[in-house]
């Protein structure tokens, strides 16, 4: 904190947001010369951090109209599904000079519309409640403030393309981070309302530790406690940039941030072009498998800033913030993604091969094991993001699959195919590398053709079929015909010997509460439903974790007696068990490889067959 800040913070009681609207002095916070050009100029203060309002005032200069129209987005890129941000927002008052108020009126859930009765600088304040701690939303307390663009700023309609500036007020010995280049104390400017809304902030006494890659600046910005070892991440995340930056061919920043929120139980991350925003376990370093799931994460986001930020689908080359944004290819943006988070940090070292195949039979087990891979298909998965992946019910594993979990899955056989027909001197990151250079770079969205004609180029043949089946169609994915090549194949735990009944459960209060019934399942049919209390099987109660074990007394085809509570009644429904399915899947070396298995094995993963067996 330096005297400036001090000053600053000071002034915040002052703030029009209060009540009292804009002095001319305040205006004069606007310190560039001014042209005849719209002047943008945000200021964020958080006077009461724990009443979770963020104070926000707007300041505009050269407005030339009648009306002035102030739009809020209803979602922020990274995460399809529509927010209603403006549901947050409150005390929106607009004026012009000391102490005159201008009407407006709403026309619709987030459009403002102020009638500026000829005066070219407006102020218009209003408050953002933030108390929903995601990568995607507002948070703000008595121990920091963290925001995103979208669920904060008003856009001007017709001029996303003027540059703003921000000045953040923060509590006095807070400090602000964010990837906007700086031009003043706590202020810091946008190019434009798109890198407004990809830079989020965090504001408070978070930890900052930078680290250089590749003569690059890049830091952590963590916010929270918990059982990390900051020097050990920082040395991971170093490797993960080299093997990124080697695959694409440099870094396209001039400075990176990772912001990391520390919380109970929770795990996500959001893309930003020189940033990204991760949250996770603040318990969830110390075994490795979490460790490793964390790095995966870093990996993940990183990754994103080529492939998404600037590699865009055609339907996210220019952002509305106001409608959904469709596009049939979200399946190469997070599937593919996604394929590079668990390869990524095999190739730096992070782990073994034996771990990475472990990380990817968990993958194809989750793929293998659900229902609605065979009802949708990948690209229609990726088109219908907006009301499907993120509005989850107890249908959804019947009746849908993630374009990250078939996306990664239709990579790994890309990958692959490539490998094979070229003997591992092509693979799937020379597709990177071909859409970095045609689309990434310049940011023109690709279409689905095109990402399939450079595929092809890349492969050097025909996907239509490919395409047809396992993108567009709802085809079983032959896995072992794409691993037999490099001797591995995948094998299912089948021979457990329960009988299949088609349902899950959950424990809740120490009562089994069903949690999924598969389509056609003997539970389905004899209409037991996901909510329903699974009390006793012919007669005995089934005890938490027993279903299993009791279902192994019977054999496929013996009637059985399930009682459940149904909606408050007690039901006894009765139903014949089906043969055994298979629950888990895992990668296995086949007997007896051959010489040309092998090498392919070791130019795929880089170690021998033999030491994963
Ligand atoms: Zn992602």
């Amino acid at each position: 904190m330096n005297r400036e800040d001090f000053e600053l913070t000071q002034s915040i009681e002052e703030l029009p947001c209060e009540s009292q609207p804009i002095g001319t002095s305040s205006a004069a916070l606007i310190d560039t010369p001014l042209s005849q050009d719209l002047a943008l100029f945000y200021q964020v203060a958080m006077s009461h951090p724990e009443s979770h309002l963020f104070e926000v005032t707007l300041r505009i200069q050269n407005w030339q109209a009648k009306t002035l129209d102030l739009k809020m987005p209803v979602w922020t890129p990274g995460s399809y599904l529509v927010r209603e941000y403006s549901r947050h927002l409150q005390d929106f008052e607009a004026f012009y000079g000391a102490e005159t108020s201008l009407n407006w009126r709403k026309l619709g859930k987030n459009h403002w519309q102020i009638e500026t009765q000829g005066r070219s600088e407006i102020a218009v304040c209003y408050r953002v409640f933030a108390n929903e701690l995601t990568v995607r939303t507002n948070h703000l307390d008595e121990t920091h403030g963290y925001f995103n663009g979208a669920a904060l700023f008003f856009f001007v309609p017709g001029f996303q393309q003027v540059p703003i500036r921000i000045q953040i007020l923060p509590p006095a010995d807070w400090v602000v981070t964010t990837a906007l280049p700086r031009v003043g104390v706590n202020t810091f400017e946008a190019q434009n309302f798109d890198a407004l809304v990809d830079s989020p902030f965090e504001i408070g006494q978070h930890q900052i530790h930078p680290f250089e890659v590749l003569s690059k600046p890049h830091e952590f910005a963590i916010w929270g406690r918990g059982n990390l070892e900051v020097d050990r991440i920082i040395r991971d995340t170093q490797k993960i940039i080299e093997v990124e930056a080697e695959l694409f061919g440099g870094l396209p920043y001039d400075r990176y941030i990772f912001f990391l929120h520390l919380a109970s139980q929770a795990f996500g991350g959001l893309e930003h072009k020189d940033s990204c925003s991760l949250i996770y376990s603040r318990l969830g370093f110390r075994t490795k498998d979490k460790y490793e799931r964390f790095m995966q994460l870093v990996a993940h986001e990183f990754f994103h800033l080529w492939n998404v930020k600037r590699i865009r689908p055609k339907g996210l080359e220019v952002f509305d913030y106001e409608h959904e944004n469709y596009t049939p290819s979200l399946w190469f943006s997070e599937g593919t993604t996604s394929f590079y988070d668990l390869l990524i940090p095999l190739r730096a070292g992070i782990y073994d091969a034996k771990t990475y195949l472990t990380a990817l039979s968990r993958e194809i087990s989750r793929y293998l094991t659900t229902p609605g891979r065979l009802v949708q298909p990948l690209s229609e998965s990726s088109f219908d993001a907006w009301i499907k992946l993120y509005r989850p019910d107890a249908n959804s594993a019947n009746s849908q699959i993630s374009y990250y979990l078939k996306g990664e899955m239709v990579s790994l056989l890309l990958d692959l195919a490539i490998r094979i027909k070229h003997q591992n001197q092509r693979s799937l990151d020379d597709v990177m590398r071909q859409m970095w250079e045609q689309f990434g770079k310049a940011e023109v969205g690709f279409t689905k053709e095109q990402l399939k004609l450079v595929l092809e180029a890349v492969a050097g043949f025909d996907l239509t079929d490919f395409y047809d089946r396992y993108i567009d169609g709802t085809e079983e994915l032959p896995f072992d015909e794409y691993l037999v090549g490099f001797g591995l194949r995948v094998v299912s735990n089948r021979e457990t010997g329960v009988p299949a009944i088609g349902m899950t459960l959950r424990t809740e209060g120490g009562r089994e509460i069903v949690k999924f019934v598969e389509t056609d399942s003997p539970a389905q049919r004899a209409a037991i439903d996901a909510g329903d209390e699974l009390v006793a099987i012919d007669g005995l109660r089934v005890g938490s974790g027993q279903l299993d074990e009791r279902l192994k007394d019977y054999q496929a085809g013996d009637t059985i007696e399930v009682t459940v509570f149904h909606s408050d009644e007690l039901k006894t429904r009765s139903l014949t068990l089906a043969p055994p399915r298979a629950t888990q899947y895992h990668l296995e070396a086949i007997e007896h490889p051959s010489t040309l298995q092998q090498q392919n094995f070791e130019g795929w993963l880089g170690v021998s067959l033999a030491t994963v067996h």
